[in-house]
This record gives C-alpha cells, sequence and structure tokens, in this order.
C-alpha cells in the first residue's frame, strides 16, 4: 500500500487475493489494509495537508495535473489491461477509456487555475467590505467500487489535486491493482508524499475505520446506497463532510416514433456494456405498446449475437461478471425473474460450456413482459438483464418512469423535440440521455437524485464538493 510516499506492508502482515474474474487465476496478492493503516494514512495526509502542499500555486497543481494526463496516457495500455485482467471488462472497453481518464486529469488541471471567491456587496451600515475564499477542505477518504477501476480512482483524486486536498483512496478489494499502479504514477509526476495515499482492505474494516476517521474531513463515496447508508452514520462522529454516487434502476423510454435502429443497439447496450455493472445503466426499458413486440424481439436478437468472453480477446463485447459473488447475485435474479412470471427473450442462464466454466459469466438477458411490481423491476441487479415494459402514454411513462427509490440516469428516444423536453424536465434523475445513452464528459455534473446520492462529480460542481467557502469581513471605516 502507499501511505506517504513509500510502498509498505500491512501493519498486520495481512494480504488478499486479487483474482482474474474471466479464469480464476491468481493475479497478485494485496496488502490487507486496517483501522492501523488507516490511522497512517490519515496522519500522514494531514501532515502533507498542513506541509509545503498548502503552500504549493494553483499554477504548479495545475502542471502536476498535466504531467500525471500524460503519464496516464503514456501507459494508458498497461492500466486499460490491469482494469481488463481485475475486473474483467472488455479490453476493447477498457482501451476506450483513455480519453475520459486523460481528459478528466487535463479539466481538474484546468480547473485548478479557475478556483475562485466572490466579492460581495453587503447593506449594512458603514465601510465594511465582505469577499468569500474557496479553501481545500482538508483530508478526503475516496472509497471506490470495482467497476471502473481508472476512472474512478481519477474521478477521486484529480478535484483533490487540482483543489489542495490530500486524500487518502480504499480501492474495492476485488479490483485494486489499477490504483495501485496510478499511485505509483502520482509519485512519478511529482505529487508530494502523503497527498495521494492508497490503502486496499476490506470495507468493513479498512473502509469503515476511514469513513468513521475523526480526522477525515471530507468523504467521497462511490458504491451501494446500503453502503452508502453505513457512510453516513460513521460520518456523523466529527460530522465530516459527504458525498454519495450510488447505484440506480434508471428508466430507458423508447417511444414508438423513436429512430429504432439507432434506439435497439443504444438500449442495449445501455445494460449491456460492462456486464450491466455500470450503476446508470438503463435496466428498466420502458417501450410503447405500438412498437413493443417488434423493439423487444430486436433487442433480444442485438443480446444473443453479443460476443461474450474473456476480455482481453478484443472482440469480446461483454466480459464476465466480477466475482462469485456478483454471479451468485445476478443468477438469483435471473430465477426470481422466472419466479415472477417475466418472459425470457434472450440469455437468463449462467454459461458454463468450455472455457466459461472457469469465469463468471452470465450472457446478455431480456425479460419481457415485466410488471412494475416485481423485484426485477424495482431493485438494481448490476448484471447484463433487461427488464422490458410496455406503456401507452407520456404522462403514465413519467409516472412509472419515477416510480422508484433511485434517480441516477435515464434514456428517452423519440423524434418528438417538445416530448424530449417534456421528459428532460419531468424525469426526476441526474441525468437525462435523449437519443443517445451513458454520455459522460468531464465538464457536465454526474450525480444523483434521491436514493441514487448527493453531491456531483464532473463539471464545476465537482470542485465544489472539495471545497469550503470562507467569509471574511473587513471594516475600512
Ligand atoms: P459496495 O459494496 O457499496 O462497495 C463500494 C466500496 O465500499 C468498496 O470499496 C467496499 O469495500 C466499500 N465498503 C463496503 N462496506 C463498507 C463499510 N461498511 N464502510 C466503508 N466502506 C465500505 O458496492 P460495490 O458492490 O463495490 O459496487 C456496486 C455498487 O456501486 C452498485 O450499487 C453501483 O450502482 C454503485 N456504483 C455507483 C456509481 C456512481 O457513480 N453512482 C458508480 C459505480 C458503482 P469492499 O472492498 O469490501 O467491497
Ligand atoms: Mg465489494
Amino acid at each position: 500500500m502507499l501511505i506517504d510516499g513509500r510502498w509498505v506492508a500491512a501493519a498486520s502482515g495481512k494480504t488478499f487475493e486479487s483474482r482474474n474474474p474471466a479464469t480464476g487465476e491468481l493475479l497478485a496478492r494485496v496488502a490487507e489494509g486496517d483501522r492501523e493503516d488507516i490511522d497512517r494514512a490519515v496522519a500522514a495526509a494531514r501532515k502533507a495537508f498542513n506541509g509545503p502542499w498548502s503552500k504549493w500555486k494553483p499554477a504548479e497543481r495545475q502542471l502536476l495535473l498535466l504531467k500525471l494526463a500524460d503519464l496516464v496516457e503514456q501507459h494508458i495500455e498497461e492500466l486499460a489491461a490491469l482494469d481488463t485482467f481485475d475486473m474483467g471488462a472488455p479490453i476493447s472497453r477498457t482501451r476506450n477509456n483513455r480519453q475520459r481518464a486523460v481528459g478528466m486529469l487535463r479539466y481538474y488541471a484546468g480547473m485548478a487555475t479557475s478556483l475562485h471567491g466572490e466579492t460581495i456587496e453587503n447593506s449594512l451600515v458603514g465601510e465594511i467590505f465582505s469577499y468569500t475564499l474557496k479553501e481545500p477542505v482538508g483530508v478526503v477518504g475516496a472509497i471506490i467500487p470495482w467497476n471502473g477501476p481508472l476512472t474512478a480512482t481519477i474521478w477521486k483524486i484529480g478535484p483533490a489535486l487540482a483543489t489542495g486536498c490530500t486524500v487518502v483512496l480504499k480501492p474495492a478489494e476485488e479490483a485494486p491493482l489499477t490504483s495501485l499502479r496510478l499511485g505509483e504514477l502520482c509519485l512519478e509526476a511529482g505529487v508530494p508524499p502523503g497527498v495521494v495515499n492508497v490503502v486496499p482492505g476490506f470495507g468493513e474494516t479498512a473502509g469503515a475505520a476511514l469513513s468513521s476517521h475523526p480526522d477525515v474531513d471530507k468523504v467521497a463515496f462511490t458504491g451501494s446506497h446500503v453502503t452508502g447508508q453505513k457512510i453516513v452514520q460513521a460520518s456523523a462522529g466529527n460530522l465530516k463532510r459527504v458525498s454519495l454516487e450510488l447505484g440506480g434502476k434508471s428508466p430507458d423510454i423508447v417511444f414508438a416514433d423513436a429512430d429504432l435502429d439507432a434506439a435497439v443497439p443504444g438500449a442495449s447496450m445501455a445494460v449491456f456494456a460492462n456486464s450491466g455493472q455500470i450503476c446508470s445503466a438503463g435496466t428498466r426499458l420502458f417501450v410503447e405498446k405500438k412498437v413493443y413486440e417488434e423493439f423487444t424481439d430486436k433487442v433480444a436478437r442485438f443480446a444473443k449475437n453479443l460476443k461474450v468472453g474473456n476480455g482481453v480477446n478484443p472482440e469480446t463485447q461483454v466480459g464476465p461478471l466480477v466475482s462469485s459473488e456478483q454471479l451468485d447475485r445476478v443468477t438469483d435474479y435471473l430465477s426470481i425473474g422466472r419466479q415472477e412470471g417475466a418472459k425470457r427473450l434472450s440469455g437468463g442462464e449462467r454459461l458454463t460450456d468450455g472455457d466459461y466454466q472457469k469465469g463468471y459469466f452470465v450472457p446478455p438477458t431480456v425479460f419481457a413482459d415485466v410488471r412494475d411490481d416485481m423485484r426485477i423491476a424495482q431493485e438494481e441487479i448490476f448484471g447484463p438483464v433487461i427488464s422490458a415494459i410496455p406503456f401507452t402514454d407520456i404522462d403514465e411513462v413519467i409516472q412509472r418512469g419515477n416510480a422508484t427509490t433511485f434517480g441516477l440516469g435515464s434514456g428517452v428516444w423519440t423524434r418528438d423535440v417538445s416530448k424530449a423536453h417534456r421528459l428532460a424536465k419531468a424525469i426526476r434523475a441526474g441525468s437525462v440521455w435523449v437519443n443517445c445513452y451513458q454520455a459522460m464528459d468531464p465538464a457536465v455534473p454526474f450525480g444523483g437524485y434521491k436514493m441514487s446520492g448527493y453531491g456531483r462529480e464532473s463539471g464545476k460542481q465537482h470542485l465544489e464538493e472539495y471545497l469550503n467557502v470562507k467569509a471574511v469581513w473587513i471594516k475600512t471605516a
């Protein structure tokens, strides 16, 4: 693990295994952090925050981020391969992360020299000048899931470096390798000791120690809503700030007037990309009745043609699930869907032939005739499973689309501009994608409504999450 600029073993001496979900092969033994390691990392982060790092000028932090961006770009093949080995995503996908990963770092670099407070006219009697300062919030505890290790790590480290915070990052136990390699690249870029610390370990131990730590000023968490609730409870001790990027059960709504040839692959990959292990996946596929049968048949045909396999094969479009726990969770939902009476149009069972036997492979699955009250229409599966639901009119689909405890992503497929605008306003979710799905950009904020969390990542809102606002009053007469 990386603490205070040095590579160290866990205080306990313990390690855990990281395995390849496509083959079951052992990739590495990783230092298993726990409370004592978190204490050391937080102390290093505090020392760095108060030390020379606090004197760095915005332009110096900008250069550091640009250098890190260059290093990530130079090592993108290696970082993409690490993601593929460690969590299974197809190499075609992890390679494609280049623009996003490097783009985020360059965006935060730009933001580093754009932070500013305001001068504010007040109405007090006499002459009192008032202005605000934007100051880094301090030591940030970052906790991430396994579904996109490279970009998730950068999403937490980038804004910290831009604002002058320091970080203790706990990667997910299922996929810690890319975060550790990024820690090395941070050192190579010249990130001072203690500014970025990476402590792998388990959620119940290292994660809990970090989120409850009295000297951590903020926790930036990405993961499930259940863990998010625990993070909020753990934060109460010192009332640290919390931002939460949680899960979803996002509606993707296809009107009969849509360009169906574009909507079929669009709505399919809104779920099957990354084997459905995407928080904002459009898993509740609402299709207007007039085209319901035609459309769901086409989606099922598309699903059956996707190439499922080991992510290292450049042809692979759908890789394995990340772990045996995730496999159990997803196959449980496949049987729940059958028991609830949904009609299976494609997939539906774990793949076990030949090499599939070694990994955690589930084929793209389409359930049709799903009712709103079924569990497969309400609960986040986090696997390649579409629940297709018919609807008849726009008011009805708005009401039903919003009838979920989540509010992360949403999609609308239509050629009618007024329908597009109506839906964009009416859907209670942090992102609405019209005639596309899952578009992401470093400058555009992303985050949740309702139980999908609070706070935003990307965009100028993201930087605010890492800043405190201080009001200054100066009596001049
Ligand atoms: P998770 O179980 O909530 O785990 C997320 C992280 O929290 C892991 O590092 C985990 O450690 C840690 N953790 C677990 N229990 C903890 C505790 N008591 N205290 C502190 N940390 C704890 O989620 P996951 O299964 O890894 O990821 C899937 C979930 O993440 C889905 O719900 C998905 O929607 C959500 N997600 C959201 C976004 C977004 O941007 N909104 C992006 C990706 C994923 P371990 O190493 O022990 O697992
Ligand atoms: Mg986990």
